[in-house]
């Protein structure tokens, strides 16, 4: 299962598939992680500085995290994607295809001045979310969405 989190600063990406449950997690920050709890995550209860400190601790890779450098990724059903802005200034989006298998996404990309800012994973993991939750399956034709599904 993959998740997205958030608060104003930072984004937290869940992969449960690859949590070997060493609870570094639940102990570096009980407020925020809370497997007795849904969600599971609530960024709203520690402040920065202990979240990122505690997910950066994550020995399986399971919790990753990047900042939000201001850029909002928003799910866009009817456009088939996902779709980023900077203010009002769409600055990327992941596009993915519908057919009776599922959905396959066919491109990501982000304009280069915001590169280098994890804005492209979090517009992949905004899909495959996505996907997770209207149970319907997902693929990828786009290498980059590939990377991020096997990871
Ligand atoms: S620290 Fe990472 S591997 Fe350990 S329980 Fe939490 S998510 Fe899973």
């Amino acid at each position: 299962m993959h998740r997205l989190y958030e608060n104003n600063d930072i984004v937290i990406f869940w992969n449960s598939v690859k949590c070997y449950h060493a609870k570094r997690c639940v102990t570096g920050s009980p407020r925020t992680f809370d497997i007795n709890r849904k969600p599971w995550i609530d960024m709203s209860l520690a402040d920065n500085p202990e979240i990122w400190q505690t997910v950066s601790t994550c020995p399986s890779g399971a919790l990753t995290c990047v900042y939000k450098h201001d850029v909002d990724v928003r799910f866009d059903e009817t456009g088939h994607r996902s779709v980023a802005y900077a203010g009002d200034k769409q600055i990327g989006e992941c596009v993915f295809t519908v057919d009776g298998d599922g959905w396959t996404i066919v491109h990501t990309a982000v304009k280069q001045e915001f590169e280098g800012k994890g804005i492209a994973k979090r517009l992949v993991y905004k899909v495959i979310e996505s996907a997770e939750r209207a149970k319907v399956k997902i693929g990828a034709t786009c290498s980059y969405a590939l990377k991020v599904l096997s990871e």
